[in-house]
Parts: structure tokens; C-alpha cells; sequence
């Protein structure tokens, strides 16, 4: 079923792993994305909630018992929060982030599939190249678009529940005003908002690694290629089941038989239940596809 490959292949780990290495840049403009957005939040939060917050400090010691029991002020806190939310997300919703992240995806298309279609031409100099973004790359980008818009949206809500849930556990915990005041103030770092700032970090990389895996897909399929080699980045930071394919062909699409060997899509047992994956799907997948012509 998987055979190994032996002749016309790429062989460069150093120059691969350069390859990929330059696409880090595009983490970085999501990042920038996030960022922005989730401190337009914390900005939001230290205007409206925090004064609110501080007030509370300066109440009389008697009366603090009283006041954490009391229902309406955490109500108030968390209707704040969610107001903080709407205002400073307003101005990150849907469609605005669509035409922050659009570009990006559409300058890493084009760039990726030039060195994809340089990879593809150095394999086999026959090979036919689109001149300009195909219709199915340009599907692709705009999945990838809409995918990332999906994510930074939910890093909006887990902003959100990020800081309801820091109060809440400051009081739970017996904490003073103060020292939940600290917990919410806008700093990246604080409690209240290194979720949503992890998870955005995370998203942005694996998002970016997903959508070079797709457009690879795409790219090559355009071309007419329907097997290509599996390889890893061959460093200590390859999972197992990606070590297992390294350098194994597969098919990028059903089961394919050419020249009486059949090649099968590539399945990684921990992902998707083992269903049919292609390099750089899987999450933090660092993994390329070559392109692989068969005799
Ligand atoms: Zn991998």
C-alpha cells in the first residue's frame, strides 16, 4: 500500500524547514490582530469595570461580608463586563475582522504557492503551472479566512468569561477589592485576559499551518499531482505518529492505483479519530507535502 519513496524527490531537512520558517511571519499578523482586539477589551474593562471594582475597596470592613453575599453586585459586575465586551468587540466583529484578516491569507496563497510551484517544476520540469490564484486556491483561502474569523471570535467570548470568571474566583478565594482590581487591570499578562491571549497565540499558529498544509493540497491537485511524499521537519519536536509517515507516499485524494501500486490517503491515529489527514492539519503539524511523480 505505502511505498517508499526512492527517486525524484527533494531532499533538503535544512532548506524545508527555512521554507516553513518564513511563514512564521504570518502568526505574527494574527497575533497583531488578537492583540489589538483584546486590548481594545482591557482598555474597556479598566474604564468601565475597574472604577466600579475600587469602589467597592473603600466600603467599610463590616460591610464587605454583606456585600460579597450580595448577589446584585456581582450581577452588575458581570453585566459591566459583558458591556465592556460589546463595546470594544464592536469594532472587531465578523465583518471587520474579515477584512483584517482577508489580506493576509491572500499574500500567503500567493507567496506559498510560488514556492510550491518552484518545489513542483524542481520534481518535474513538465509539470503545468497556474499563472494566477486558481479558483479552487482562491475556495481555499477564503475557508481558511472564515475559519480563523470563527476562532478570533471565540477568543472574544473567552476574554469575556475569562475576567467574569477572575472575579468570581477572587471572591470565592476570600481575595480583597485590591487585589482583584490587580487581576483585571489591562495588562496582557494578568489573569483575567492570559487565556484568551494564549489561545489567540495557539489559533494563529495553527491556523497558519493548517492553511499552508491546504493550499499545498490545492496547489498540487491543480497541477494534476495526486500522490505526494509525507515529510516531517526530522527534529526532536516531530510527534511519533508524523515520524511513522515521514517519507511515505500517499494519495491526496481516495484511493489511487497507478502502475499497479496503490497509494491510500495519509491517517494519523490521533487525529480526527484516525480519519484522512494531509501535513499540517493536525494541531502545531510543522510537516510538508512534496510532490511525488511515480514512474
Ligand atoms: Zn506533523
Amino acid at each position: 500500500m505505502k511505498k517508499r519513496a526512492t527517486r525524484r524527490r527533494i531532499k533538503s531537512p535544512r532548506k524545508r524547514k527555512s521554507l516553513l520558517k518564513k511563514y512564521e511571519k504570518y502568526d505574527r499578523m494574527l497575533d497583531r490582530i488578537s492583540r489589538k482586539m483584546i486590548t481594545a477589551f482591557m482598555v474597556e474593562v479598566s474604564n468601565t469595570v475597574l472604577p466600579r471594582v475600587l469602589d467597592l475597596s473603600k466600603i467599610e470592613d463590616q460591610q464587605k461580608s454583606k456585600i460579597l453575599q450580595d448577589n446584585d453586585t456581582l450581577l452588575t459586575l458581570e453585566s459591566l463586563i459583558s458591556l465592556a465586551g460589546a463595546v470594544s468587540f464592536g469594532q472587531f466583529n465578523e465583518r471587520e475582522l474579515r477584512e483584517l484578516v482577508e489580506p493576509i491569507y491572500m499574500s500567503m496563497g500567493k507567496e506559498y504557492s510560488q514556492d510550491i510551484a518552484r518545489t513542483m517544476v524542481s520534481a518535474n520540469p513538465d509539470v503545468l503551472i497556474e499563472p494566477r490564484i486558481s479558483e479552487s486556491l482562491m475556495d481555499t483561502l477564503k475557508r481558511s479566512t472564515n475559519e480563523t474569523v470563527k476562532y478570533l471570535l471565540e477568543t472574544q467570548q473567552t476574554a469575556i468569561i475569562g475576567t467574569q470568571k477572575t472575579i468570581g474566583q477572587g471572591i470565592e478565594a476570600g481575595l480583597r477589592w485590591e487585589e482583584i482590581a490587580q487581576k483585571i487591570a489591562p495588562k496582557i499578562e494578568a489573569d483575567a485576559y492570559r487565556t484568551a491571549w494564549n489561545r489567540a497565540k495557539f489559533v494563529a499558529r495553527n491556523e497558519v499551518s493548517t492553511a499552508l498544509g491546504e493550499i499545498s493540497k490545492t496547489q498540487q491537485e491543480d497541477a494534476g499531482i495526486e500522490l505526494y511524499e509525507w515529510q516531517t521537519s526530522e527534529d526532536e519536536r516531530v510527534r511519533d505518529t508524523h515520524r511513522n509517515l515521514n517519507g511515505k507516499i500517499f494519495s491526496w485524494n481516495g484511493i489511487v492505483t497507478v502502475n499497479g501500486t496503490t497509494y491510500s490517503p495519509a491517517s494519523d491515529p490521533n487525529y480526527n479519530g484516525g480519519s484522512d489527514t494531509i501535513p499540517g492539519q493536525p494541531w502545531q503539524c510543522r510537516c510538508v507535502a512534496l510532490p511525488y511523480f511515480p514512474d
